[in-house]
C-alpha cells in the first residue's frame, strides 16, 4: 500500500516526488514514456527563474530528477489506463491499473499533462511525419535549408519559430487573428528575425503533396482570398489537451476535459489532487506546474496526517 501514486513525470509529477519523497512518503511515481514530459520537445526554457540566459530543457529535467532520486523516489515505466476507488469504512483505498500491474495507494497526485491539439484540417492526419509537426526539437533538424510554415500565435508557437530558423532558410508563421497572444518580449524577438515572414489574420485551408509535404492553402480570414503557398514543413502549435482519458469518469472535467480542482490542487474526489497541465486553469507553463505540484504534495501530507 503506498502513501501515494503520482501519474506522469514530467514536472509537475516531478516536483510533486520530490516534495512527497522530503515529507517521506511511500511514494511511486508511474510514466507512460519518458521522463521530462512535454517540456523535453523544446530545446532550452527561457523563462525558468534561476537560469539567466536559459538552460537546455534536459539539463533542467536532470537536475529535477537527481534530486527526486536523492529521496530514493521510484519511477517506474508504465502508462495507467485505469483507477479504481475502493471504500474501506468511510476511508478511500484507489487501485491504479498500469500495464499488467495493479497498485494500491492511499492517495493520488494526477500529473499527466496534455499533448498538442491537432489543426483539424486536410491533409494533416497523411502528411505527420512526413512534413507536418508538432515538436520543433525533434524535427527541426530535417528541416535544413528548407521553406516551413508554424501556425499558432501563442508563446509556444512563436519560440519554436525562431528556434526554426537555425535550421530553415525562411519561416512563416500564420496566426488567425490580428495580433499574436504571445509575449511582447518574445514578439520582439519575432519581429527582429529577418528569416520570419508574418502572415496574420489567416489560416491554413488545407495541407497538400504527393507523399510528402509541398505546400499550404493560406487563407486570409478578412479579404477570403486564398493562396497556394509552397514549403516543405508545417510545424502545428494550437494548443493543449489535457491526458485525463483515464479518468473521464472518476473526477469532474471541465468542457475541453482538464480536472477541475481548488486552490489546494483537490479534485472532485477525496484524496485524489491533480497538478500542472491536466488541471483547468489559464497559465501551462513549468512555473506554475512545479507550485501546483509542491501544494498537491501539501495536501497529501496533510490528508494522511489527519488519518492518524
Ligand atoms: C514545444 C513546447 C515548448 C514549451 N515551452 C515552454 C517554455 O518555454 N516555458 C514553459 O514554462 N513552458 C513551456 N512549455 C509548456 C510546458 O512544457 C508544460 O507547461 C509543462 O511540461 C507541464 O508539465 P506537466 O508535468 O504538468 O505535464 P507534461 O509535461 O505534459 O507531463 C505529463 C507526463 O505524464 C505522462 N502521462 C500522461 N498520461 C499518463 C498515463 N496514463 N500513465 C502514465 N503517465 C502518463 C506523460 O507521458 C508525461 O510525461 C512548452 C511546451 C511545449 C510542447
Amino acid at each position: 500500500m503506498y502513501d501515494v501514486i503520482i501519474i506522469g513525470s514530467g514536472p509537475a509529477g516531478l516536483v510533486a516526488g520530490l516534495y512527497c519523497g522530503r515529507f517521506r512518503l511511500k511514494t511511486l511515481i508511474l510514466e507512460r514514456i519518458n521522463i521530462g514530459g512535454q517540456i523535453v520537445t523544446s530545446p532550452t526554457i527561457e523563462n525558468f527563474p534561476g537560469f539567466p540566459g536559459g538552460i537546455p530543457t534536459v539539463e533542467l529535467i536532470d537536475k529535477i530528477k537527481n534530486q527526486v532520486d536523492e529521496l530514493e523516489v521510484p519511477v517506474i515505466t508504465e502508462e495507467v489506463s485505469s483507477i479504481l476507488a475502493v471504500d474501506k469504512s468511510g476511508i478511500p483505498v484507489y487501485t491504479v491499473k498500469a500495464g499488467d500491474n495493479a497498485y494500491e495507494t492511499k492517495t493520488l497526485i494526477i500529473a499527466s499533462g496534455a499533448q498538442s491539439k491537432k489543426l483539424g484540417v486536410a491533409g494533416e492526419g497523411k502528411f505527420i511525419g512526413r512534413g507536418v509537426s508538432y515538436c520543433a526539437t525533434c524535427d527541426g533538424p530535417f528541416f535544413k535549408n528548407k521553406e516551413i510554415v508554424v501556425i499558432g500565435g501563442g508563446d509556444r508557437a512563436v519560440e519554436e519559430a525562431i528556434f526554426l530558423t537555425s535550421y530553415a532558410s525562411k519561416v512563416t508563421l500564420i496566426h488567425r487573428r490580428g495580433e499574436l497572444r504571445a509575449s511582447k518580449i518574445i514578439e520582439e524577438k519575432l519581429r527582429a528575425n529577418p528569416r520570419i515572414n508574418l502572415k496574420l489574420d489567416s489560416v491554413i485551408e488545407e495541407i497538400t503533396g504527393k507523399d510528402k509535404v509541398e505546400g499550404v492553402s493560406i487563407k486570409n480570414v478578412l479579404t477570403a482570398a486564398v493562396e497556394t503557398y509552397l514549403c516543405q514543413g508545417v510545424f502545428i502549435f494550437v494548443g493543449i489537451k489535457p491526458n485525463t482519458d483515464f479518468v473521464k469518469n472518476l473526477l469532474h472535467l471541465d468542457e475541453s476535459e482538464f480536472i477541475i480542482t481548488d486552490q489546494d490542487m483537490k479534485t472532485s474526489l477525496e484524496a485524489v489532487y491533480a497538478c500542472g497541465d491536466c488541471r483547468k486553469k489559464n497559465l501551462y507553463q513549468v512555473i506554475n506546474a512545479c507550485g501546483e505540484a509542491a501544494a498537491a504534495a501539501d495536501s497529501v501530507h496533510r490528508y494522511l496526517l489527519n488519518l492518524k
